[in-house]
């Protein structure tokens, strides 16, 4: 599968450059729409210094929330009346231009029993969203009558639907409207938010207004994009997101088609020139993972020559020398961006050493003393020590420990996964127990799944449906298999994370349990399951659940030999591959 590389890193360092250039007299609203409101991404920019959040689709807010994102967050989208009671449920601030609009945030914010702040747009010249200056003080005063709403500023947008500059004349125009609104109502605005990107880079030549306190960053954190040359802007880092694809063919073929052409698979007639016999590769990506316009090879004299459903053609005649199986590398422009964060055909992967944690190198033990005596609990630790790795016993988890709990019932779980909670990393958690337990309390839902459930009470199942958890039912994984159902959790709680935690109960599967009859996985199938945990390599850290206080040798052992499969040992080899 292709993959998007996410370096954090590169997008709290480009977030601090950012806030540097502004000499911290600028706050920064870090714009997440080109990153689908990944909070991970929007994390980082708050690591870096952003004030707040900014993304215009209701549903990337909502995620960034569901992962438990607490800071401001304001809407870009001038608002559809339809949507203003989520635009004020999930959002702090919005960016207006009608009157209409207006009044139903209103009517929504005294709903909610909230005061929503408000941000007026003027029209600049860019003809997107926005009220002529001449229409500013009608519609600030029907804010202002509204007591659940905020007037908190004024704001305009540069370089989107024109290509208009914020250059220092526009800006001081805007300033000069923010006074004069202020000496109207006898009111202080906040904020006077004076752009996007486009500034920063106009900053370069001339100095943005003093009055300007607020601007609204995405693409130069995200891309490094200089928006008037369209390169790199000067001292920032523009590898933050890297397409990652596999090379599966290589062979020398004529530049020329071979006999008489019509359009392509997209109804496109494609002109080639004669080029004679060139060297060609074909990556597996195409047009239904990705527009390749969109698209720049990051390795030296790679062309892009065309691309069809799943091909995507390069040229490599000049380029170093590459094998089938070498990765290739592309930069994406924003377009690209977009459409391969929200492509399930796209794997998401992160980097960068400051947000990700080491990999563990000792199991780290935690049970009860007469547990650690019991010949099935040595012959475990027999078992990791054959792995390879270390093995520590009891106490707190240290950064590379894996910690092993085993308890007797499923009582204070989430207690138990918060002292090796990373605040810095994002931690998903793969949840195999026929009873989905305290979904409520799960912390990152979009990084959780529940596997194997076989029952539900009416509360559980509101949570699993309203927070987004995924969960899979025995029936469900009877229906495709326990290879896709397995592939499926795996995928949710390593796409968004850095590593997960999973939690095994005793009841889920044959052999731990005293009741055979609950046990929904076959042995086969909950070992199919561990050994797909162990190949992700993201295990992190592990409950072994609902043993009892004194279980029976045979279901400590089958337990410990589910453990060990997550934990890398195959059948035929000590270790894992
Ligand atoms: C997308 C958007 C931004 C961010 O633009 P960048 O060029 O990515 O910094 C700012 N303001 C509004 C209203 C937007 O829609």
């Amino acid at each position: 599968m292709p993959s998007v590389v996410i370096d954090l890193d590169i997008i709290a360092e480009n977030t601090r450059r950012v806030m540097a250039r502004l000499e911290g007299r600028v706050a920064v609203f870090g714009v997440t729409k080109a990153a689908c409101g990944s909070p991970l991404v929007a994390r980082a920019m708050l690591r870096g210094g952003a004030a707040g959040l900014a993304d215009s689709r209701l549903d990337n807010v909502q995620r960034m929330r569901n992962s438990g994102i607490t800071a401001p967050v304001m809407m870009l989208r001038i608002p559809s009346v339809s949507e203003a009671p989520e635009v004020v449920r999930l959002c702090d601030m919005s960016l207006n231009s009608e009157a209409a609009v207006l009044d139903a945030l209103a009517r929504a914010a005294e709903e909610q029993g909230v005061v929503h702040d408000v941000i007026l747009m003027l029209e600049m010249g860019d003809r997107r969203e926005g009220v002529p200056p001449e229409e500013l003080i009608p519609l600030a005063a029907t804010a202002m009558a509204e007591p659940s709403l905020r007037l908190a500023g004024i704001g305009a947008n540069f370089m989107c639907a024109s290509g208009v500059m914020p250059t220092r004349g526009k800006l001081e125009k805007l300033c000069n409207l923010a006074d004069a609104l202020e000496q109207r109502f006898g009111t202080r605005l906040d904020w006077v938010s004076g752009g996007n990107s486009s500034n920063l880079a106009l900053m370069e030549t001339e100095a943005m207004p003093e009055r300007i306190n607020m601007l609204r960053i995405g693409s130069t954190i995200l891309r490094a994009e200089n928006s008037f040359t369209g390169g790199t802007l000067a001292g920032f880092d523009d590898g933050a997101f890297t397409l990652e694809a596999e090379l599966v063919e290589i062979k020398a073929k004529h530049s020329l088609p071979d006999g008489e052409t019509g359009p392509d698979a997209f109804g496109n007639r494609v002109v080639f020139e004669d080029r004679g016999v060139r060297l060609r590769g074909i990556v597996n990506l195409g047009r239904v993972d990705m527009r390749p316009e969109g698209l720049k090879p990051r390795h030296r004299h790679v062309e892009i020559v065309t691309a069809s459903s799943d091909h995507l053609i390069v040229d490599i005649t000049a380029a170093k020398k590459f094998a089938v199986g070498d990765t290739m590398r592309f930069e994406m422009d924003y377009g690209a961006l977009v459409q391969a964060m929200l492509s399930p055909y796209v794997d998401k992967k992160l980097a960068g050493r400051e947000s990700i944690a080491p990999r563990p190198s000792a199991v780290r033990l935690i049970a009860a003393p007469d547990l650690h005596d019991r010949e099935e609990t040595r012959a475990f630790v027999a078992g990791i020590l054959n792995l390879g790795m270390e093995v520590k016993r009891d106490g707190s988890p240290e950064a590379a420990d894996l910690p092993v709990w085993v308890i007797p019932g499923r009582e204070a779980i989430f207690d138990l996964l918060d002292t090796a909670d990373n605040e810095a990393v994002e931690s998903g958690l793969l949840w195999v127990d026929s009873d989905p337990g305290e979904v409520g309390r799960i912390a990152n839902p979009e990084a959780a799944a529940i596997f194997a459930i076989q029952r539900a009470s009416r509360e559980q199942a509101t949570a699993i449906a309203g927070r987004g958890i995924l969960a899979l039912t025995m029936e469900d994984i009877d229906l495709v298999g326990i290879r896709e159902a397995a592939r499926k959790a795996i995928q949710r709680v390593t796409q968004t994370t850095d590593g997960f935690a999973l939690v095994l109960h005793a009841s889920v599967a044959r052999g731990m349990g005293e009741d055979v009859r609950e046990a929904g996985l076959s042995y086969r199938e909950c070992s199919a399951l561990m050994e797909r945990v162990a190949a992700s390599q993201e295990l992190r850290a592990i409950v072994l659940s609902g043993i009892g206080e004194n279980p029976a040798a045979a279901a400590l052992e089958t337990a410990y030999g589910y453990l060990l499969s997550a934990l890398g040992k195959r059948i035929l080899s000590g270790r894992p591959d």
